[in-house]
């Protein structure tokens, strides 16, 4: 075999071992952490869920956190505790993971995909405005890899609209806009702790807000519906064992090791932002100025702290498509991803009427992007791994 073949082709793949494109990190701290809550008298709804909460409040700088049972109950949460439902419109970001859009569907409102901007690859805030009605609810802005969508030009679109912003920040926890902390820039803030995200609780997540009203709407609605709480009973004339369901609530709870463990990662975020940064800055270096792919504008209002590294092919200018080089990719051990495939464009959307070529820059950039690795533990030499066989295979492929 000819020196410097793909490993697509028989070549020696660029390592010998598979790099996964995210992995969770954990430390002795996490694992005692937990145990400590296991030999407690909490196993949940005890006190590492209001101190993960007030933790996150130190962190973001948000007025109000309520933690979730998952990132998906959290966008659910924000929908509800907005009052979305039948006839109301949501704008939703089209290059996302299906939760952004499905909690407007679990209210009975009605999902529109907005466009991304070529060059920040979220929201583009003109396709916002294009889509704006008298339906129109509210937004979900989603911070693709972990860039701020909450921009000035689209709060004030919707301040001036009237209408809610949603920032679905399960990317994003620890990345600023402007000097301001993500959990501050929206009306509601949700949060993810899966395991592939910057920090993790197993599964979990989080409702940041700075609104007392809707933090106690976000809270009823975690747990049934129930309030137990006397200034808030309809009826105050029973014994302390009186509870109240008021509305119809879920039960999103998150259990006290859950919250244990996201609050001792939490204790490494800085950490965790910095390896990030510094993978992220190796690979813009190594990428930047390539005719044969595309990475997002820098942007100098946001300080990013980045949860996804996805780059996009410029498949005019290659022999192979995208299927092509992430099955090369694979072969040389790199383990890639590829966020997102459009929302709208799925089996299950197209039935509800959704149509291909409804945000053309999404499915332009769809079709060329693969997430190459990036998570805490892994090393700068595993990024000029993936360096390596990237350049490998794109050159090999050049037209
Ligand atoms: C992970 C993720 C979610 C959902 O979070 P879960 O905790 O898995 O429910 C929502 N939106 C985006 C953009 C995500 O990446």
């Amino acid at each position: 075999m000819k020196d410097g073949a793909l490993a697509l082709h028989g070549g020696v793949p660029t390592r010998d071992k598979f790099l996964p494109y995210a992995r969770q990190s954990i430390s002795e701290a996490d694992i005692a952490a937990v145990a400590r809550v296991l030999r407690s008298d909490f196993l949940t709804t005890g006190p590492e869920v209001s101190g993960l909460e007030s933790k996150l409040c130190e962190i973001t700088g948000a007025k109000y956190a309520a933690a979730v049972s998952n990132g998906t109950a959290a966008l659910h949460l924000a929908c509800m505790a907005l009052g979305i439902g039948e006839g109301d419109e949501v704008i939703v970001s089209s290059i996302t993971f299906a939760a952004s859009s499905n909690c407007v569907l679990y209210c009975g409102g009605t999902p529109m995909f907005a466009d991304i901007s070529t060059d920040t690859w979220n929201l583009d805030p003109r396709s916002v405005e294009r889509l704006i009605t008298s339906r129109t609810k509210a937004v979900v802005a989603v911070d693709f890899t972990g860039r701020p969508a909450v921009t000035d030009e689209l709060s004030a679109l919707c301040k001036k609209r009237g209408i809610a912003l949603i920032e679905d920040a399960a990317h994003s926890l620890g990345s600023s806009y402007r000097g301001r902390s993500v959990g501050q820039l929206a009306d509601i803030t949700t949060l993810s702790f899966h395991p592939v995200k910057t920090v993790t609780a197993g599964e979990g997540g989080a409702v940041l807000c700075g609104d007392r009203e809707l933090h106690e709407r976000v809270l009823l609605l975690r747990g049934h519906g129930i309030t137990r709480d006397g200034e808030k009973l309809y009826n105050k004339e029973n014994g302390d064992w009186y509870y109240e369901q008021q509305l119809l609530g879920y039960n999103y709870r998150i259990s006290d090791f859950q919250c244990a463990l996201c609050a001792s990662q939490l204790d490494r975020l800085g950490l965790f932002a910095d390896k990030r940064r510094e993978l992220t800055r190796f690979y813009d270096a190594e990428f930047s100025g390539s005719e044969l792919l595309s990475l997002p504008a820098e942007d100098e209002d946001c300080d990013t702290v980045r949860h996804l590294y996805p780059i996009c092919l410029q498949t005019a200018k290659l022999r192979a498509d995208r299927r092509e080089i992430y099955a090369a990719l694979k072969a040389e051990n790199i383990g890639v991803n590829v966020h997102y495939i459009p929302v709208y464009l799925m089996p299950f959307y197209r039935s509800l009427g959704y149509e291909r070529g409804l945000c053309p820059n999404a499915e332009a950039l769809h079709n060329g992007l693969i997430t190459l690795p990036l998570f805490y533990d892994m090393s700068i030499q595993d990024a000029r791994d993936v360096v390596t066989a990237v350049k490998k295979i794109l050159n090999f492929y050049a037209i």
